[in-house]
């Protein structure tokens, strides 16, 4: 790019808008709280990886495609998890059970990320396979007085943070008052958590310097964002639902193990999604997982394309709530079917489109600007690259679909036998050719050639 714009974002941690400057422009660093694999992703679990995926390529754009890392964690280890795989594998040993449950989400997870058009992360690292470096910090915290051991598990000191609860804004009196906060007799403030506790044999376990057991929840990412991306990094995202006890707990571990002012320069959160005016949960019957929208008739009665749910997701700025409702995913299939179709090109996305991706991810105004060049590539093919290159900055390019040799003659059969028709007068039968043809997903629109005046019909596969 020529003139290299400004990125600015909202900074939970300052509460202000920040102009945004890498620590290293080589490898600008990015953390994104995955999900925890027990069960299908729901819409809203959609919501960060969609936003984070736009922010992902605005800086792949603008620092260049291979300078950003971007790790977006898979968490394995839960009591949620242990849960489920009794539940839904009763005869096997814990273990295997564990396995299948967590693998099969871990999969489906993917594949729902990547129909609705997300980047792979550079990273998806398992808290499994980060135990070790768990222990690694968890020793650090000990050894420096901030952490200490009761009743089986290994506790973090809250009070031996002088600025604990910066991200929050919580101060410890409030933290205690807090239901999310269990009060126990062997902890030394109630706000004090989980670092490590120990496991029975009917629990899964790694040996550690405590005792055969596993890890809290928030040390997986102090771990796994610190192994993959150093003691401080550029950004760390997530859901608002995380900013408390989760995203301030990563921060007191990492920042008191590694002796640093600041674990993530800047810290991102989506706001909430619900269905249908409501907040989505199972008991209310509206929970719905990206798998459902994607394959079954569970939302208005049919499947939506992941590029609808994608588009759908960012008509919304990412810190406002969603109402996720037929409605707007009727409205995103709307706009989608006025764009062209185009491939991946060389040109660089238009300016308006970066420029308000830049002013904190301001989708709403990128679309708006997007919409525009469609029309304007519509008019005017030399537009098609600018908006294909834009459309794909934010993983909403409308692809030409690829039909083999053999369905293509066979359309134009049926196209040049429907053109008979007409010339015979027999609209009943060419217009049945027309609706079947439009019930297989292919649109035709009729003509005129200019030569010789006779009638011409072209074809094209709707999305
Ligand atoms: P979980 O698997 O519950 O830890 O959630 C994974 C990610 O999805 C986190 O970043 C959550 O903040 C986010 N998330 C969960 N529910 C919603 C929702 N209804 N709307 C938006 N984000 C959500
Ligand atoms: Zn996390």
């Amino acid at each position: 790019m020529g003139t290299e714009p400004q990125l600015k974002f909202y900074n939970t941690l300052t509460r202000e808008k920040v102009d945004f400057h890498p620590i290293d422009r080589e490898n600008v660093r990015l953390y994104v709280c995955g999900p925890t694999v027990y069960d299908f992703a729901h819409i809203g679990n959609a919501r960060p990886a969609i936003v984070f995926d736009v922010l992902f390529r605005l800086l792949r754009q603008v620092y260049g495609e291979s300078h950003v890392t971007y790790v977006r964690n898979i968490t394995d280890v839960d009591d949620k998890i242990n849960l489920r795989a009794l539940r839904d594998h009763p005869g096997l040993p814990l273990n295997q059970a564990i396995r299948l449950v967590t693998e099969k989400t871990e999969t489906q997870y993917r594949e729902d990320a990547i129909a609705l058009g997300c980047l792979e992360p550079t990273a998806q690292p398992r808290a499994t396979e980060n135990i070790a470096q768990m222990i690694e910090i968890i020793e650090k915290l000990i050894a420096k007085g901030h952490a200490y051991q009761a009743a089986g598990e290994v506790l973090f000191d809250t009070k031996s943070m002088s600025d604990y609860g910066q991200l929050s804004k919580r101060n410890l009196e409030e933290q205690q008052a807090g239901a999310r906060v269990a009060v126990d007799a062997h902890k030394k403030s109630a706000g004090d958590f989980v670092l490590w506790k120990l496991s029975d044999e009917s629990e899964p376990g790694w040996e550690s310097p405590w005792g055969r057991g596993r890890p809290g929840w928030h040390i997986e990412c102090s771990a796994m964002s610190g192994h993959y991306l150093g003691d401080v990094f550029d950004i760390h995202g997530g859901g608002l639902d995380l900013i408390f006890p989760h995203h301030e707990n990563e921060i007191a571990q990492s920042r008191c193990a590694h002796g640093t002012d600041v674990m993530a320069n800047v810290w991102m959160h989506n706001g909430f999604l619900q269905v249908e005016g409501r907040k989505m949960s199972k008991s209310e019957g509206n929970f719905v997982t990206i798998y459902e929208l994607l394959r079954t008739d569970k939302l208005g009665g049919r499947t939506w394309p992941g590029a609808v749910l994608r588009l759908a997701m960012l008509m919304t700025h990412y810190r406002e709530p969603i109402d996720f409702s037929v409605k707007r995913l009727e409205e995103a299939e709307r706009l989608l079917a006025k764009w062209p179709a185009a491939d991946v090109g060389v040109a660089t996305p238009d300016a308006a489109v970066v420029a308000a991706l830049a002013d904190d991810l301001n989708t709403v105004a990128a679309i708006q600007a997007l919409h525009a060049l469609a029309q304007a590539a519509n008019a005017d093919a030399g537009v098609l690259p600018i908006f294909a290159a834009s459309a794909a900055l934010l993983g909403l390019l409308p692809e030409k679909v690829e039909i083999d040799d053999a369905v293509v003659s066979e359309i134009n059969r049926r196209v040049s036998a429907r053109l008979e028709l007409l010339k015979a007068k027999n609209f009943a039968e060419a217009d049945k050719i027309r609706e079947v043809l439009s019930a297989e997903g292919i649109q035709l629109k009729d003509g005129k050639d200019a030569a010789t005046g006779e009638r011409t019909t072209t074809w094209e596969v709707k999305r």
